[in-house]
């Protein structure tokens, strides 16, 4: 089909009026019901989206200390109101609606360590204690198995004090100033390979 530009604006157009007209049919029918507006009573939040390292805007709608919404933010300079799939469902990272469209707890949260033995078939819950002691005695363990003080470059003694055999991954989940002190502890560690989802 032979479209020129100014039948793509006509089309657009009269796609987005019919959109906006569709929108306040919802919410006339909405307000038929009697229903209150799910976010009527809360207070608004703006936020940053912790998935990834975009950093979408998000506002989050709470009432007595739960979040009853969770949507893009329009004045957000990068992501403009726009969430991908992972943002749009950030409510469900802690909440579900229950049949009466309201929010409770989110069953399918993971509230424990689940750890996987090496060649075992199944998780085990273990508490973060066991967790914490594991992963730092690990850490130290491979470090220091695994330090090279010194190289030889062309005859000439280096000192490095590096182990190629950890990698570090940073968070989206953490701040930029946790994500400095990731970097920081890793370079005393003498970890040179280390990244982030965002390039931090
Ligand atoms: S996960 Fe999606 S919504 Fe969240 S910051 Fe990244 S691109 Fe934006």
């Amino acid at each position: 089909m032979d479209m020129t530009r100014r039948d793509f604006f006509k089309l657009t157009g009269a796609t987005a009026a019919a959109a906006a007209l569709t929108a306040v049919g919802v919410r006339k029918v909405a307000a038929s019901t009697g229903e209150p507006l799910r976010i009527k009573y809360s207070k608004e939040y703006h936020t940053i989206c912790t998935y990834c390292g975009v950093g979408c805007g998000i506002i989050c709608h709470v009432q007595d200390g739960i979040i009853v919404n969770a949507e893009g933010d329009p004045d957000h300079p990068i992501s403009e109101g726009t969430l991908c799939s992972k943002g749009s469902s950030i409510f469900n990272a802690t909440y579900i609606y229950d049949e009466k469209g309201r929010p409770r707890l989110n069953p399918a949260r993971l509230t424990n360590v689940l750890y996987r033995a090496p060649r075992s078939d199944r998780y085990e819950v273990r508490d973060w204690d066991w967790a914490l002691t594991e992963i730092a005695k690990r850490i130290k363990d491979t470090r220091d198995r695994t330090l090279v003080q010194t190289v030889d470059v062309g005859g000439r003694t280096v000192t490095v004090n590096r182990t190629n055999a950890i990698n570090w991954l940073g968070s989206a989940w953490c701040t930029g100033e946790e994500n400095y002190l990731f970097h920081k502890m890793c370079r005393a560690m003498g970890v040179i390979n280390l990244d982030h989802c965002a390039r931090l």
